[in-house]
């Protein structure tokens, strides 16, 4: 074990490395990387037998492993939907490795549990959902949905007399799933690992956006009987459309189900009074699941898994152990809701991201994303032989080139290997498409500017090498 000053310089080294890079790769013209084939060469080697020293460790690390840094926090980053892991979040999340923090409980972890209380409320109100609701903050949407619908299939057995957390799924009255036929693939991993089955679903019609349609909710309700959980979703990530919260929660509410909404992203709308209107109703739902390291900006990984019937969501997650103190002074228990034990004190990095943003820096950076969309969406579709397929509702939108699908694929890949932004591939409907998402605080209209130019550049290489 180091105990020389090495071990401290480690620190002060990749500080310094972070901050230099995040100022690099801010203003960057263009952004190329490596391939995974490079860096692996450059690290693959056999165990090393005998210990290093600390700073030089870091020092290699950085050398290795920049070339092959994806620059997801530039601002001309398009790609998945992707935040921009703000600096002020990142210095936050730096303090929490350092602090290393387990965020099991109040007695272990009194500051990491206490600002955690608060992040949660703050969620609430920024998103204004139920304040009654309980709100687990976990790693991804992926498991905060999965959280969610653990709560949601506890709950539904219990009204059928059936104590799923202790008795299990064997014997179990049948959970019916109903989802809308445009959900995100991994709403469909939760419910495998639930037992709920990914093909068992029962999939809702959605129209030409991607949106539920209620006549089709409202038949498959009327044809079904008992425990039944209906799965919406705030933010198609190709369209970015909602569901329409409105029509749908009074027809679970009427049957009895229970209504979990998917918004990983889209969420944030309800944090814009501007855009508010487009996830209107989602407050109406039992329980929600959203990213913090989408379009809160912060660093990787945050998210928030929010229940209204704070029961069901720690009947379905606490942990109970001699050894781990109880919240005898009804202080909120961080692992009621979750499924870890050891855990990364993520509050932290979302405090600091909710103070440095404010709800009006919140609601400004939702409606200037949007903004970008839209300019950028008019700016593609204004060049000859390229289409923004659907109208732009959100922060996604998609593009066709040539309306042809190997042109649309090398374009991407074209302005991919240009590197003044980078765009991603997507299907719809069963053709191939750009998509872009546009997702960072860091994003202007003139990077949207740049970003159209980028694109012209790039499918006019495409398109004069076509045949035609
Ligand atoms: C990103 C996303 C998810 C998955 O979230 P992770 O944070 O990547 O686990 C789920 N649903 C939607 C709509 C998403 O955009």
């Amino acid at each position: 074990m180091q105990t020389d000053e090495s071990t401290y310089q480690a620190l002060a080294i990749a500080a310094r490395a972070g901050a230099d890079y995040r100022r690099r790769i801010a203003s960057a013209d263009t952004t190329p990387i490596e391939t995974y084939a490079q860096v692996l060469a450059r690290f693959a080697a056999p165990v090393p037998e005998a210990g290093g020293e600390s700073a030089a460790i870091v020092q290699e690390l950085i050398d290795k492993a920049t070339g092959g840094i994806r620059a997801m926090t530039a601002p001309r980053f398009f790609g998945w939907v992707i935040g921009s892991s703000h600096p002020t979040g990142v210095a936050a999340d730096w303090l929490t490795s350092a602090w290393g923090q387990n965020a099991a409980n109040v007695l272990a972890a009194p500051a990491a549990c206490a600002v955690e209380a608060v992040v949660a409320g703050w969620v609430l109100d920024l998103l204004d959902l139920p304040r009654e609701s309980s709100v687990g903050v976990v790693s991804g949407a992926t498991v905060a949905n999965t959280v969610c619908l653990a709560a949601a299939r506890g709950e539904v057995l219990r009204r059928a007399g059936w104590d799923v957390e202790a008795d299990g799924l064997f014997g179990a009255p049948e959970i019916t799933v109903l989802i809308g036929g445009d959900a995100h693939a991994t709403v469909l991993s939760g419910l495998r690992y639930l037992g709920l089955g990914a093909k068992r679903v029962v999939e809702i019609a959605t129209d030409s956006l991607g949106r539920m349609q209620p006549s089709a909710l409202e038949a498959a309700l009327k044809e079904r009987n008992g425990p039944t959980i209906v799965i919406a979703q705030a933010g198609q990530i190709n369209t970015g459309v909602s569901d329409p919260f409105v029509a749908i929660a009074p027809l679970a509410r009427e049957t009895g189900a229970w209504l979990h909404i998917d918004g990983a992203f889209g969420l944030w709308a309800a944090a814009s009074p501007k855009h508010r209107h487009l996830v209107a109703g989602a407050e109406l739902a039992d329980s929600w699941g959203t990213d913090g390291h989408k379009w809160l900006q912060t660093p990787y990984d945050g998210s928030f898994a929010i229940v209204r019937d704070a029961e069901a969501h720690r009947r379905a997650m606490t942990i109970t152990a001699s050894y781990l103190p109880s919240a005898a002074g009804g202080e909120r228990d961080p692992t009621a809701y979750v499924m870890e034990l050891s855990r990364r004190a993520r509050g932290f990095a979302m405090w600091a991201m909710i103070k440095q943003l404010g709800r009006a820096g919140v609601a400004r950076m939702v409606e200037q994303d949007i903004a970008v969309a839209q300019a950028m969406a008019a700016g593609m579709s204004a060049i000859p032989g390229v289409e923004v397929i659907v109208p732009v509702e959100l922060n996604q939108f998609m593009v066709r080139f040539g309306d042809d699908d190997a042109l649309t694929l090398a374009t991407v890949e074209q302005i991919q290997h240009d590197a003044i932004c980078f765009i991603g591939a997507s299907q719809w409907r069963g053709q191939w498409v750009m998509r872009v998402s546009v997702c960072s605080i860091a994003t202007t209209a003139e990077d949207g500017r740049v970003t159209v130019e980028a694109v012209r550049a790039a499918w006019a290489k495409v398109g004069s090498r076509a045949p035609v």
